[in-house]
Parts: C-alpha cells; sequence; structure tokens
C-alpha cells in the first residue's frame, strides 16, 4: 500500500498565478483599443486560437488571419505590445507558489500559445519555482481533455493521488479529478492557502 502524500502542484497560470493571457476579457480591451471590429475578430479568433493554443500556428500567423489580413494604421509590435500589457501578476498567489519551491515540486498545466506563455514566464519569472511547463502548446493537447494530464502525471514521473491540480476553470478541475489527481478550483489566494492546507499542502 502506498502512501497519497501530495507531493508536485499542476498550476494552471492565467487566472490563477497571473491574469488570463488572451481571454474574452483581454481581447476586448484590445479590440476596442485599435478600432478593430468586434465581430469579425472575434468570427477570425474562433477559428484561429486553437491552433495557437496547440502550438501549431505561431502568433505572428495568428496576427496574420486575424488582425493584419488587411492593411492597419497601427504596427505587429503595438499590436503585441498591447496584448502583452493585459498579462499581470496575482502577487499573494506568487508568493504562495515561490514558498513551497523546494518542498513540493511543481510544473505549469496550462492552455496557451508559445509566443505569449514564453513572455509570461520570462516576464513573472515563473521558471523560479516551476520545474516544468507542461503548456498546451508543447505538448498538443489541451485541458480539458484528461489526455493531458495523464501526459503531464507521466512527464513529472507521479502518480495521480500524489498530485493537485490549481486551476480557476471549473471544468478543468474536474477533468484533474476524472484522472484521480485532486483538485482545487482556484478563487482567491487566501482560499487556495485554506484547501491546500486542507489537503495537508503547506
Ligand atoms: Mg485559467
Amino acid at each position: 500500500m502506498t502512501t497519497s502524500r501530495i507531493t508536485t502542484i499542476f498550476w494552471d497560470i492565467g487566472g490563477v498565478l497571473l491574469t488570463n493571457g488572451w481571454d474574452r476579457e483581454q481581447r476586448a480591451g484590445v479590440v476596442a483599443r485599435f478600432g478593430l471590429d468586434a465581430a469579425e475578430f472575434a468570427e477570425r479568433h474562433k477559428l484561429a486560437v486553437p491552433e495557437l493554443e496547440l502550438g501549431r500556428m505561431d502568433l505572428d500567423a495568428y496576427l496574420t488571419q486575424t488582425v493584419f489580413y488587411t492593411s492597419r494604421d497601427f504596427t505587429r509590435d503595438q499590436f503585441c505590445e498591447a496584448m502583452h500589457q493585459q498579462s499581470q501578476p496575482h502577487p499573494e498567489t506568487l508568493a504562495l507558489a515561490r514558498g513551497l519551491a523546494g518542498r513540493y515540486r511543481q510544473y505549469s498545466l496550462n492552455n496557451e500559445g508559445r509566443d505569449l506563455n514564453t513572455y509570461r514566464v520570462a516576464t513573472y519569472q515563473l521558471d523560479a519555482f516551476l520545474l516544468g511547463l507542461f503548456t498546451s502548446c508543447y505538448l498538443g493537447m489541451m485541458k480539458p481533455n484528461p489526455a493531458i494530464y495523464r501526459t503531464a502525471l507521466d512527464l513529472a514521473g507521479v502518480r495521480p493521488e500524489q498530485a493537485v491540480m490549481i486551476d480557476d476553470r471549473a471544468q478543468n478541475a474536474e477533468a484533474a479529478r476524472s484522472v484521480g489527481m485532486h483538485a482545487v478550483q482556484y478563487e482567491s489566494a487566501e482560499q487556495l492557502r485554506a484547501a491546500l492546507a486542507a489537503l495537508g499542502v503547506q
């Protein structure tokens, strides 16, 4: 009989450690700022974003299809800068994660495109406590597909009962539980600290 002490933490990034990267509210702000047609952008985004987040399309191609398919009075750099500005830290949650480093193995398990993921990890030094990045763009799978959780567990070399997934979306937390992991649906740093303590993680 093996123990089920939690040794490993898998973090969602958007909406947990940081604000979302390029979700509905970030897109709406940038689309308004550059005066894009919101409905047309939304339609083009919807077609392109799965390929972006699965790592099969780079940000340049995504922007060509969703924004720069016609002439604009702003540049790609200006648009990317505005995208980047949407990524802001959740300082209390980052402090909690940093405090767990050394005693727990921590990885990301997140859906994001390669370019934005790289920017966010570097800007907020997430690699200071994340030992690896299990991101949709590298694995070619996305949450909430149970397969990505199983792959992350395999790559980390842990059994599901030794791991906890922290995610702000109920469906993603449920999918983690469906493969036998513990899961916390993130609401705030304070709520997360208490939920982890209840699992013996502190
Ligand atoms: Mg999230």
